[in-house]
């Protein structure tokens, strides 16, 4: 078989090191005889493997000692409800910055539950795709919690700058951008993702919750969504995706070795300069969003002539890049550069889309 790169948004890519280690222990986990899917949660080794994780996590995201770092179901949108649940009662308002597709589900989820207010929208600039930051006024005070997503994953939209809040916690959607670069997580009140973009494999989500905003869950809320039940039990209240968070494990063990996240920071900023160069470079491909607003995670991109979108991604699919194909909701192409794709894939895309326009422009 060829060498192929997955570009896919989500379940996406993972890193060959881990997933030949996965591959390696499968049935026979730490001499037991066993694979790690099928032993106890409360067995010795599966607390140490979590525990570790947790750790690791720790390590690179630089988590202060006030934060619980939570190990979940329900991925991204399960949040988009135990948000409400945990911080808000029902009387109360939270605070949206609407950026794209994403942050707008987080909406509509949390008006079953309290009174959003939207106080930014994905805007234009220039004629193409902006965020503004968005300035408050004295209507907003008194909200429960302010939420965002700095990397939309659908429409390739992301900003670096943190919505200015004042008192009012900060929770940020990072699905798709946890992990890409170091954080300064005292400046959040909660942050989670959905684990299968950046993390590992799907079924589990990561919650990073200051310790001042466990525990006021709502009384309805399920046991499974109470962050305080989850921080008591070491997110083990009931039977976590333990094949998930051990591979998470084995993923953040990985970010340690290529030099935690300074170093794959500056890995992210070269794979995404290179491709945007690209597409920015020629008049066969555009992009849509304001230079301040591209994410370096997911890159849309338009070929001039839609009509020749399905001989692209039928050639890319032979040249070995696959999952192209943009979201359905924005059309045209989406490369997917999460810290699993080696810039040698971006490279290897980068060189498609010139013969391509060559042979087609
Ligand atoms: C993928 C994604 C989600 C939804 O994640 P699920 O795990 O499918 O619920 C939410 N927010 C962002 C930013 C995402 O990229």
């Amino acid at each position: 078989m060829n060498q192929v790169f997955n570009f896919c948004a989500g379940p996406a890519m993972l890193p060959q090191p881990v997933m030949q280690k996965a591959q390696a222990e499968f049935t026979n986990w730490r001499d037991s005889g066993c694979s790690v899917m099928e032993v106890s949660h409360r067995g010795k080794d599966f607390i140490e493997i979590a525990a570790k994780a947790e750790q690791d996590l720790r390590d690179l995201l630089n988590v202060p000692s006030n934060y619980h770092v939570l190990f979940t179901h329900g991925g991204g949108r399960g949040q988009f409800a135990a948000v409400p649940l945990n911080l808000s009662q029902a009387s109360d308002t939270s605070l949206h910055l609407v950026s794209g597709s994403w942050s707008k589900g987080a909406v509509a989820e949390a008006s079953k539950y309290n009174k959003p207010v939207v106080v930014g929208e994905l805007s234009e600039k220039d004629g193409l795709q902006y965020v503004a930051k968005p300035v408050l006024d004295n209507t907003t005070s008194g909200a429960a919690y302010y939420h965002f997503c700095p990397n939309e994953t659908v429409d390739g939209i992301g900003f670096d700058w943190l919505p200015e809040s004042g008192d009012i916690p900060l929770v940020a959607d990072m699905s798709s951008t946890i992990l890409s670069h170091p954080l300064d997580v005292a400046k959040y009140g909660v942050i989670y993702a959905g684990a299968q973009k950046n993390i590992g494999p799907s079924g589990l989500s990561v919650v990073i919750v200051r310790d001042d905003l466990v525990g006021n869950a709502r009384q309805e809320t399920p046991s499974i969504f109470d962050y305080a039940l989850a921080a008591k039990s070491d997110s083990m209240y009931n039977t976590p995706p333990t094949f998930s968070w051990y591979l998470a494990g084995l993923v953040f063990e990985w970010l340690k070795d290529q030099g935690g996240l300074t170093a794959m920071a500056a890995k992210n900023d070269a794979k995404a300069a290179l491709l945007y160069s690209a597409i920015d470079s020629s008049d066969f491909y555009a992009s849509r969003v304001h230079p301040d607003n591209r994410s370096k995670m997911n890159v849309p991109f338009q070929l001039a002539d839609a009509s020749l979108d399905a001989l692209f991604l039928e050639k890319a699919e032979e040249a070995g890049l696959r999952a192209l194909k943009g979201h359905r909701m924005v059309g045209g192409m989406r490369a997917s550069i999460y810290n699993a794709m080696p810039i040698d894939g971006v490279k290897a895309l980068v060189a498609f889309m010139q013969e391509f326009e060559r042979v087609n422009g």
